[in-house]
C-alpha cells in the first residue's frame, strides 16, 4: 500500500495559518501614532463596529474583549431574575457556559442533533420550562442551527434567543446572516477563528434598548454622553483597545477571503471523500451556508474499526492534528457542573436551579454522546491549497483502508 509523505499543513496558531500582513502591520503603527488606545476617545473600534454591524446588515455592533465577554454582555443585556434559566447546549466552548452562571442564571443543556451535533428545536422544546428566559445557540462549527423553527419556539413562548457565532463567521440561515437572526449575536476574534486579533470578541444587534445595555454592560454600565451620567448597575470593563480594534479592521478585509476559501476547500474534500464507507460528510443544505470553522466527519464505529479514535490517530501519525471525540466529554461532566465550583462554597446560583435543571443524567442526552462517540474534527484554514486538501482525502482513504484491513 502507497503511503503518502507527511506534510506540514497551515496551522492557526502560527503565522503558516494566519493572514497577518502589511495592513497589520501598519494598522498597529497607525494606532500607536495616533497616540489614543483607548476606545472611548479613539476611532479604531469605533469603526470596526460600523463596519461590523453593516456586514451583518444589523444596526448595532459593540466590540469587546473576547468570545466569552460577548457572550456575557449578551446574556446580561437580558437583565435576567438569579435562577432564570437559559436553555444551551453542552458541546460548546466553556465560554459559551460559564457567563451564563456567572450572571447567576442556570445554564439548561438540551440535547443534540447526533449528526449536526447542533440544538434543535425539538431538543430545546424537551427543556422548556416556566423559568426558561433564554436560548442560546451554538453555531458549531460553522454550521448554522435550523433557526426558522428556533425562533418560531421562541417566539411563540416569548423567550428571547442568543447565537453564539464564534465559530461561525460569514455563516447564514435561509440567507439570513447568523448573527442578525436572534436577539443577540455573540463572535470571537480568538487564535483560531475565522478572522483573529489574537483575543477579541463583537456583540450584534438590531435592537436600540439591547443595544443600550450591550454598550453599559462593556463599559462599567456608566452612561457616556447622558445628561447625568452616572454607573447604572453592575457591570464590568469589557473594552476592546484601539491597537486590537486596528488588527480587527485589517482582518475584517480578509472575512470574505478566509470563509470563501474554507468553504471551497471543504466542498473540494467532500468531493474527494464521496462514497468511502463508514463516514458521512457534512450535511450543510436545506438552505444553510456552512463555513467551516471546522470540517467534522462522522465516523460509523460498526465500518471502521476502531471508529473516530483509531481513525484519528492513524490521522495524527500522518501529520493532520484531528480531535477525535472533539470536547472528549460533553460540558455538564466538567467539575465546574459535577461540583457545581462557583463562589467560594455556596454553589450559587445551583442552589436556586429546579432538580430537573441541573439533571445531567446520561440517558437524558441520547443524541450528545452518540455525536462525540462517532465526531472526528479535521483541522481547517483557509491557506489551505488543493494539494493540502487532496493530501487530507489521501490520507483518510489510506487510513480507513488500513483500519478493515
Ligand atoms: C471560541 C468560542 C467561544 C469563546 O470565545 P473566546 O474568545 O475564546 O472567549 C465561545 N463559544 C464558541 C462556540 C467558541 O468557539
Amino acid at each position: 500500500m502507497k503511503e503518502s509523505p507527511p506534510r506540514t499543513l497551515p496551522n492557526d496558531q502560527d503565522a503558516t495559518g494566519r493572514t497577518f500582513g502589511e495592513e497589520e502591520q501598519s494598522a498597529v503603527l497607525a494606532a500607536l501614532a495616533s497616540g489614543t488606545l483607548t476606545s472611548t476617545k479613539g476611532s479604531f473600534v469605533k469603526q470596526l463596529e460600523a463596519r461590523f454591524a453593516e456586514k451583518l446588515g444589523v444596526k448595532h455592533a459593540f466590540a469587546c474583549t473576547s468570545g466569552t465577554a460577548a457572550i456575557h454582555v449578551a446574556v446580561a443585556a437580558l437583565d435576567l431574575e438569579p435562577g432564570d434559566e437559559v436553555i444551551t447546549t453542552s458541546i460548546t466552548d466553556m465560554g459559551a457556559l460559564t457567563p451564563i452562571l456567572a450572571q447567576g442564571a442556570i445554564p439548561v443543556f438540551a440535547d443534540v442533533d447526533a449528526h449536526t451535533l447542533n440544538l434543535t428545536a425539538a431538543t430545546i422544546q424537551a427543556v422548556v420550562s416556566v423559568r426558561t428566559k433564554a436560548i442560546l445557540v451554538t453555531h458549531l462549527f460553522g454550521d448554522p442551527c435550523e433557526m426558522e423553527a428556533i425562533m418560531e419556539l421562541a417566539d411563540q413562548a416569548g423567550i428571547a434567543v442568543l447565537e453564539d457565532c464564534c465559530q461561525a463567521f460569514g455563516a447564514a440561515d435561509q440567507g439570513h446572516p447568523v448573527g442578525s437572526i436572534g436577539a443577540i449575536g455573540c463572535f470571537s476574534l480568538q487564535q483560531g477563528k475565522h478572522i483573529t486579533t489574537g483575543e477579541g470578541g463583537l456583540v450584534t444587534t438590531d435592537d436600540d434598548a439591547l443595544a443600550r445595555r450591550l454598550f453599559l454592560m462593556i463599559n462599567k454600565a456608566w452612561g457616556y454622553g447622558d445628561q447625568n451620567p452616572d454607573h447604572y448597575f453592575l457591570a464590568l470593563n469589557y473594552r476592546m483597545n484601539e491597537i486590537t480594534g486596528a488588527v480587527a479592521l485589517a482582518q475584517m478585509q480578509k472575512l470574505d477571503h478566509s470563509v470563501a476559501s474554507r468553504v471551497a476547500n471543504a466542498d473540494q474534500l467532500s468531493a474527494a471523500l464521496e462514497g468511502v464507507n463508514g463516514i458521512s460528510l457534512p450535511l450543510g443544505g436545506s438552505g444553510r451556508r456552512h463555513t467551516y470553522w471546522r470540517y467534522c466527519l462522522d465516523v460509523d464505529p460498526h465500518v471502521i474499526p476502531g471508529g473516530t479514535v483509531a481513525l484519528g490517530n492513524l490521522l495524527r501519525a500522518r501529520g493532520i492534528g484531528c480531535a477525535p471525540r472533539y470536547i472528549q466529554k460533553p460540558a455538564f461532566q466538567c467539575q465546574i457542573f459535577t461540583e457545581q465550583r462557583t463562589f467560594g462554597t455556596s454553589k450559587w446560583p445551583f442552589t436556586l436551579a429546579s432538580a430537573d435543571a441541573v439533571d445531567y443524567s446520561p440517558e437524558r442526552f441520547p443524541g450528545t454522546f452518540d455525536a462525540l462517540d462517532r465526531v472526528l474534527v479535521l483541522p481547517w484554514n483557509e491557506r489551505f491549497t488543493s494539494d493540502d486538501v487532496l493530501f487530507i482525502a489521501e490520507a483518510i482513504r489510506e487510513s480507513i483502508d488500513e483500519l478493515k484491513a
